[in-house]
């Protein structure tokens, strides 16, 4: 590392940027900081709605890093990350790309489902990710060679079973990985509390019914109600909407749209209220 000791380095990055609040949920912000220390690209994985975002935001402001986010999309090129020429005034210009820009910034690069991303695209993350640390820019000539601050964080949601869409084993070999998912009760409880200021009382209520309807997962229901989902709930009572409304807005009618499957869920939310 070019101006970071190891002690500087595992001591709160002093910033005068806020950081996002984040609970640790396991060893997840020391091995980013090891990760970040020894320049590695990092995968997470989890299901959606659990905090993969959050700690990203939090890490990069404690390291005090800036933090170029992506969201991946099947019509995602390798140019939209990279950058291309633009026409304007009658003369052509060269903008970068977000990776280009966190490469050039020594920023974090956050690249958000990039399973979605074309198979192509994620080849110009190739030359990134290992020793060499370079980013050719084919269209300009150009190769940039990251600076020790770059990171390249990527996340997936191995829970869409959809086997064309899961990352090269060249590509996801590249990434030291972690698996993520939603945190215990009692931090899940505590999390719903900070965000949204409840009380104990209801966290827990919510928190419990989460975890009733995650048992539903695999036999009524594709997707689980995530942490965010029961954010959501909490900050809709926070604000004074009746808690069963609250409750079917933010945890049942996301989940499902099959009407047998709502009524069974709104069965739980009217047992706990
Ligand atoms: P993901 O990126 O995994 O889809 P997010 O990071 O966007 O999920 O998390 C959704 C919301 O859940 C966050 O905005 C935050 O309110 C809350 N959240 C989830 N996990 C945590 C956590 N460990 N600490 C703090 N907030 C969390």
């Amino acid at each position: 590392m070019n101006d970071l000791s190891h002690q500087a380095f595992l001591a709160p990055a002093s910033t005068t940027t806020e950081i996002p609040f984040y609970q640790p949920v396991s060893n997840e912000c020391v091995l980013f900081e090891f990760a970040y220390q020894r320049q590695l690209p990092l995968l997470i994985k989890g299901p959606t709605g659990c905090g993969k975002t959050r700690f990203v935001a939090h890490m990069a402001a404690k390291l005090a890093r800036p933090l170029i986010t992506v969201a991946c999309h099947d019509d995602l090129t390798a140019a939209d990350l990279v950058g291309r020429h633009l026409i304007g005034d009658g003369e052509t210009i060269w903008s970068d790309g977000p990776l280009t820009r966190a490469v050039r910034q020594g920023g974090i690069c956050y690249l958000d489902e990039i399973v979605e991303a074309r198979k192509d695209t994620t080849v110009v993350l190739h030359p990134l990710t290992d020793d060499r640390r370079i980013l050719p820019i084919e269209r300009t000539g150009e190769e940039l060679t990251a600076p020790d601050e770059f990171m390249l964080v990527v996340s997936y949601n191995p829970g869409y079973q959809n086997l064309l869409k899961n990352l090269k084993p060249s590509t996801r070999q590249r990434f030291l990985a972690i698996q993520f998912d939603y945190p215990n009760a009692e931090l899940e409880q505590s999390i719903l509390m900070t965000e949204t200021g409840i009380d104990l009382a209801l966290a827990t209520r919510l928190v419990d019914i989460a975890r009733r309807f995650r048992q539903l997962k695999q036999h009524d229901l594709d997707e689980a109600a995530s942490t965010r989902l029961l954010v959501y709930a909490a900050n809709l009572i926070a604000a004074g909407c009746p808690i069963v409304d609250a409750c079917a807005a933010a945890l049942v009618e996301p989940l499902s749209d099959d009407l047998d499957t709502i009524a069974a869920l709104m069965e739980v939310i009217k047992l706990h209220f």
